[in-house]
């Protein structure tokens, strides 16, 4: 059918002296061709470690210990988690590219913008370096950045935070690919500038067709730019809908106070803001059943601290959603 992308029982592990870290623990999610999919939840639950797992761009000692990454290509799908390297560099920036939050971690500071695009490009295509010049001023130019046939012998350090990350996504796009992952890119950026990159990604969204992964910790921008979108815990999805429904009818526990928490969601502005009791412990610390209980207001003793949640499919009004606690089990 539309999947472009499918996850499947990812497992990303990082072994360090004092014992295992599951910083993704069995994730499973699916990001149709054209669509974005949000991917939320507070720092620390896994979301960048699950991203950087498609492309295997995890640092050691992290490495994926299972699972299944599917590409569906316009030839054909191929598997990802076990694709040799000379794979993964035809698939790195031609059908799936990357950005994130400071794009001076993946620019070069000693090349201009100009020569990395052109590098990227004809990387992937046969083209001459005058066409793929052409190309990188047509992209700067198509990404709002003022001058683009200067611009592009610009080296990163002389352009602010926000043409940055304009040229980042220039050369993520250069190639077409078939999905960006775009990890926290508005970050770091003022509001202004943020909302800006946003409505810039949303417009190319419907110019070249490509999917999103979006990774934030901020559901206000989730809320702005997604269609899909999947809620992680401590390295596991525990809510995935789309995204109006989630944000109108959220049903985790975990999702519900997430919402609470954030200003300008959730109910009528009236309600209280409550942030979210206790903090995400560090992963090696990982609470025994459902990884939610210490801090969820609606939590089972005797049962939610011993029996680990499975995912759960909810009959909903409007579009699939899917739901990893116990409230749903005794239900279903
Ligand atoms: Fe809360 Fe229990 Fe559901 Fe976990 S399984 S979210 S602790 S109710
Ligand atoms: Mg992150």
């Amino acid at each position: 059918d539309d999947v472009l992308l499918e996850i499947e029982d990812l497992r990303t592990h990082f072994l360090l002296d004092d014992g295992v870290v599951c910083a993704v623990d069995g994730v499973d999610l699916r990001v149709r061709k054209g669509e974005t999919l949000a991917i939320v939840g507070e720092s620390g639950c896994g979301k960048s470690v699950m991203a950087r797992s498609i492309l295997r761009l995890v640092d050691p000692p992290g490495q994926i210990e299972g699972g299944k990454i599917t590409l569906h290509r316009e030839s054909g799908p191929v598997e990802l988690v076990g694709a040799d390297r000379k794979l993964l560099r035809q698939i790195r920036w031609n059908d799936i590219a990357m950005v994130f939050q400071e794009p001076m971690a993946s620019l070069s500071l000693v090349h201009t913008i100009g020569s990395q695009i052109v590098e990227a490009v004809r990387l992937h295509e046969n083209v001459g370096k005058a066409a793929a010049r052409n190309r990188a001023i047509e992209m700067l130019d198509r990404v709002g950045i003022p001058m683009p046939q200067r611009r592009v012998d610009a080296y990163p350090f002389e352009l602010s935070g926000g043409m940055r990350q304009r040229a980042m996504i220039a050369m993520a796009l250069a190639c077409r690919p078939s999905l960006l992952i775009a990890d926290e890119p508005t970050t770091a950026l003022d509001v202004t500038t943020q909302a800006q990159i946003l409505e810039l990604l949303r417009d190319l969204q419907d110019e070249f067709g490509m999917a999103i992964m979006l990774i934030t910790h901020d559901l206000g921008v989730a809320a702005q730019v997604a269609d899909s979108m999947a809620v992680m815990y401590l390295g596991r999805v525990v809510e995935y809908g789309g995204a109006e429904q989630v944000l109108a009818e959220p049903r985790h526990p975990y999702t519900k106070a997430l919402l609470r928490s954030m200003p300008r969601l959730g109910r009528a502005a009236r309600t209280r803001l409550t942030a979210i009791k206790g903090m995400v412990p560090p992963p090696y610390a990982r609470p025994e059943g459902c990884a939610f209980h210490p801090r969820c207001d609606a939590v089972m003793a005797g049962r939610c601290d011993t029996v680990l949640p499975r995912r759960v499919p909810l009959r909903e009004p409007v579009g699939d959603r899917e739901v990893t606690c116990l409230l749903y089990e005794e239900e279903s």
